[in-house]
């Protein structure tokens, strides 16, 4: 599966800046840069260096630029790989691009880079798709967390487990060798604890998901309320930028708009809403049946209900509101400016009792307790964020790949208990092992999954 022909592609975005960079990979990166190079001869040149020069067309000069070397294995893809810093001109990077292909070169895949460096073993498969996690980071926990997973940090954790694993997998196999003299060189009461050990660390990997997930992905949030009640008026107030429609038409807001705010480092992703209600308007429909698809991916949907309205009709809209078991409903009494505050707090008070939910009391006008939602909202969420200590999975792939291999360890124990023999045994220990071998990489992982993986990345990365 290695691949040594030479890749090329623009490493840097396609936005024009003042330099860009042109990276080529593959056995003949150096020497095919060397043909358009004029400055030294790069076959010569020590690893790691850099190098000032032309690029030249026949005797055109396309660009003074500066040549980084990387030789073989000291290098990001494991092979020969050349850095072309050129300036950042649209035109001269085709140029040099065009030069490259002249020369020898193909085009890199979305993603390619980074798969070579795998493939040449420069990356276990889960640092590799922290590369691309890096390269997406936004805030400071998106950041902390893919940089921990390129760095090893969840390699070494699943490493250590797959080591202790394979060696009680060995026992179990010599055991099935000598199965006419019946003897037992697995310690079962340590194969027992290290079950236990496997189960308690997997366990824990698969519950930081949820935070990891977070970090990565943002909360969803619905945003639900009958027409009027203040929606669009709260997301501007949560997003302090006039972004909806505010009006006092009922209705207006048509489009589901899809914004997001930081909070500590997680992102909730608010999706606005076009009322929930009937409507003979086509366009207004259309509104609200994206509404609904959505409210369905929210995780916290905020029920927002007009303060001054009776209590029955605001106890109604929480009855009304369809939702599953794992969404959290905060209902918001908005326009408390418009009504005696105390009366606001003591229906926030009620429903929270009647209702066994969620309620606060805001006005999203006059940005009244909009804090106090925030904060609501991150303990709705319920993170705690603390991305920079442990391990945390951020990875669905990860994630489904721990659920498996908390099940094959349920089967070997449950084949214990029933005193299964250990050719069983061993099958069901090879399963555990190869499930979490696919996190890393260690196993052949399914080509289809390798171009899911590197396919999202950008070309050049
Ligand atoms: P939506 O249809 O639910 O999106 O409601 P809008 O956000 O468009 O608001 C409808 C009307 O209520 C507008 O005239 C807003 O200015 C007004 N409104 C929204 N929030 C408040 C509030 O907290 N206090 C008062 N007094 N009026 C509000």
């Amino acid at each position: 599966m290695k691949k040594t022909d030479t890749i090329v592609a623009l490493a840097t975005g396609n936005n024009i800046g003042a330099i860009s960079v042109i990276r080529l990979s593959g056995e003949n990166a150096i020497n095919i840069c060397n043909k358009i190079f004029k400055g030294v001869d790069l076959e010569n040149t020590a690893t790691h260096t850099v190098h000032f020069g032309k690029i030249m067309d026949e005797n055109v000069i396309i660009d003074e630029v500066l040549v980084s070397v990387f030789k073989n294995e000291k290098s990001y893809t494991g092979q020969n790989t050349v850095e072309i810093s050129c300036h950042g001109s649209k035109y001269i990077c085709a140029q040099i691009i065009a030069l490259c292909l002249t020369n020898g070169c193909r085009l890199a895949e979305a993603g390619e880079f980074t798969q070579r460096a795998f493939l040449n073993g420069k990356l276990d498969l889960s640092q590799a798709e922290a590369v691309a996690d890096l390269i997406a980071s936004e805030n400071k926990s998106q950041h902390a967390i893919a940089m921990q997973q390129m760095r090893g940090g969840i390699s070494t954790e699943l490493q250590n487990m797959r080591t202790e694993l394979i060696t009680f997998a060995s026992l179990l196999e010599l055991e099935l060798d000598f199965s006419e003299e019946d003897v037992e060189f697995a310690d079962r009461n340590a194969f027992q604890n290290l079950l236990k050990n496997l189960e308690k660390s997997l366990t824990k990997l698969s519950k930081s998901f949820a935070l990891g997930n977070a970090i990565k992905n943002g909360i969803p949030v619905a945003i639900v309320g009958k027409p009027n009640a203040g929606k669009s008026t709260l997301l501007n107030a949560l997003l302090n930028e006039e972004r909806a429609i505010v009006s006092e038409i009922a209705g207006t807001t048509r489009d589901v708009i899809e914004d997001v705010i930081n909070l500590e480092g997680i992102a909730f992703r608010f999706i606005d809403t076009a009322g929930i209600r009937k409507s003979e308007d086509t366009i207004e429909k259309i509104g609200i049946e994206k509404t609904f698809e959505k409210i369905k991916l929210a995780q916290i949907i905020l029920l927002i209900v007009d303060v001054t309205e009776p209590m029955a009709e605001i106890i109604l809209q929480y009855k009304n509101l369809v939702k599953t078991d794992s969404q959290e409903v905060i209902i918001i009494l908005n326009k408390i400016d418009a009504n005696n505050i105390c009366d606001a707090y003591d229906i926030e008070e009620a429903l929270m009792t009647t209702l066994q939910c969620k309620a606060l009391a805001i006005s999203a006008k006059q940005q009244l307790h909009i804090d106090k939602l925030e904060k609501l909202l991150l303990q709705t969420a319920n993170i705690q964020n603390n991305a920079t200590q442990d391990v945390i999975i951020s990875n669905a792939r990860h994630a489904e790949a721990i659920e498996q291999t908390l099940q094959a360890i349920a089967t070997i124990k449950k084949g214990f208990a029933d005193k299964i023999s250990g050719e069983f045994i061993a099958i069901d220990v090879k399963r555990a092992l190869h499930f979490l071998g696919t996190i890393t990489g260690q196993v052949e992982v399914d080509r289809d999954i390798l171009g899911t993986i590197f396919g999202k990345f950008c070309i050049g990365k």
